[in-house]
């Protein structure tokens, strides 16, 4: 057993922060450049493990036994697993950028000295949700880092980030595990029958998380079916516009379900601790502060259904791929295996310039939407691109 065994399918990035890991316990601190340093940016694809492999290497860090760095069963590997570790900070932002307000505290945090073990992490998700100015208030910290202090950020890539902060950074890059990998993961962490796992992380496209919620939760697979089955039921224009309405209102009630009960809690508890509670017209000395909670729990509803959205841009890209797997014969396995009927019907009657051009059109919608343009309008372009086409266009 190790910190390791949750980082699936990542044997050069797991080296790599092992081996730092190792520096950093042999005393050579972090200025000997013998494999630890004070920021490190590891970068994947969504879904790849950022997190979970920045936690690993946090918890190697935190380790106390004297022999097994990274042994998974002393207090420091588990309190860091477990995100209680006092000397662990872990940053993360459900809205869809950070605050720089929100910032500093944490930059401040960070000078402080470890309390128990030797380093102090300062694990920041997302760090791809940043605005410039915000990300000027970082560099400062990476800049001038206090000696028992290490940053690890975590990105979709190194592009995400801006120059100055990416060049004081180590960067580690993960890659997309095979879903075999991922299917082992499920059944030795989940205990799931081998047959729906390797089915879930194929569908999933090895995203880990997805793909656990399509091996444990029916309405997710049924979700994932309904929007998979869009393409082969729009016969024109106007199927294609009702279509884009009925994907951006179910995203948007996911994006509510996920945050509605926390929502009311929250500002329960605001009242609460302002005192106006129960107060049917609220005190103008609290009533922007509410406003100021109102409006950060509008921005996770929008982040979360933007997130929802981007998934099934992802599984429709999914089901094209396969469909030109098959127009192109290639000998590989399908995505969506459990949808081998409408794919291919969709390959009998396009050709793979037509396939080629609705990816193009998916990958455009998922930019657009990327870049703030209305849900409804970006999805609605998309659809009318997949509606059926003569397939007399020659290749
Ligand atoms: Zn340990």
């Amino acid at each position: 057993m190790s910190v390791w065994d949750d980082v699936v399918g990542q044997p050069q990035a797991v080296s790599v922060l092992r081996a730092a890991a190792e520096a950093a316990r042999g005393g050579s601190g972090a200025s000997a450049g013998t494999g630890m340093t004070h920021a490190w940016l590891i970068t994947g694809p969504p879904g790849s493990g950022r997190s979970v492999a920045a936690r690993a290497f946090a918890a190697a860090l935190a380790c106390t036994d004297p022999d097994d760095i990274g042994c998974g069963r002393c207090h420091g590997c588990t309190t860091t697993l477990g995100g209680t570790h006092a000397d662990l900070q872990v940053i993360a932002t459900e809205r869809v950028s950070f605050k720089i307000e929100d910032m500093r505290p944490i930059v401040s945090d960070a000078q402080q000295a470890p309390s128990q073990g030797r380093w102090r992490v300062m694990l920041m998700e997302d760090a791809d949700r940043m605005v410039e100015r915000t990300s000027n208030v970082l560099l400062k910290a990476i800049e001038e880092p206090p000696p028992r202090t290490v940053w690890l950020l975590c990105a979709p890539s190194p592009q995400d980030l801006i120059p100055t902060i990416r060049s004081r950074c180590r960067t580690v890059s993960l890659r997309v595990p095979d879903a075999e990998d991922v299917a082992e993961l499920l059944v030795r962490r989940d205990g799931i029958d081998p047959r729906i796992a390797l089915l879930a992380a194929r569908a999933a496209q090895s995203h880990v998380g997805v793909a656990r919620r399509l091996a444990t939760d029916p309405e997710a697979r049924e979700r994932r079916r309904s929007i998979l089955t869009v393409p082969s039921r729009i016969r024109g224009v106007g199927d294609a516009v009702l279509a884009a309405a009925d994907l951006v209102e179910l995203a948007q009630a996911e994006g509510r379900a996920a945050t509605e009960e926390r929502d009311a809690a929250e500002r329960a508890e605001l009242l609460r601790t302002l005192g106006a509670e129960g107060e049917t017209r609220l005190p103008p000395a609290v009533r922007s502060q509410v406003k100021r909670l109102e409006d950060n729990q509008k921005s996770r509803a929008t982040r979360a259904q933007r997130d929802v959205l981007d998934r099934a841009m992802v599984d429709l890209l999914s089901l094209y791929r396969d469909v030109l797997v098959l127009q192109l014969r290639a000998d590989v396995p399908l995505v969506n295996g459990d949808l081998e009927r409408e794919v291919r019907t969709l390959a009998a009657d396009s050709t793979a310039e037509q396939t080629v051009r609705r990816m193009d059109a998916v990958a455009t919608a998922r930019t657009r939407l990327g870049a703030n343009v209305a849900p409804l309008l970006a999805v609605e372009a998309m659809m009318v691109e997949l509606r059926p086409q003569a397939t007399a266009a020659r290749l």
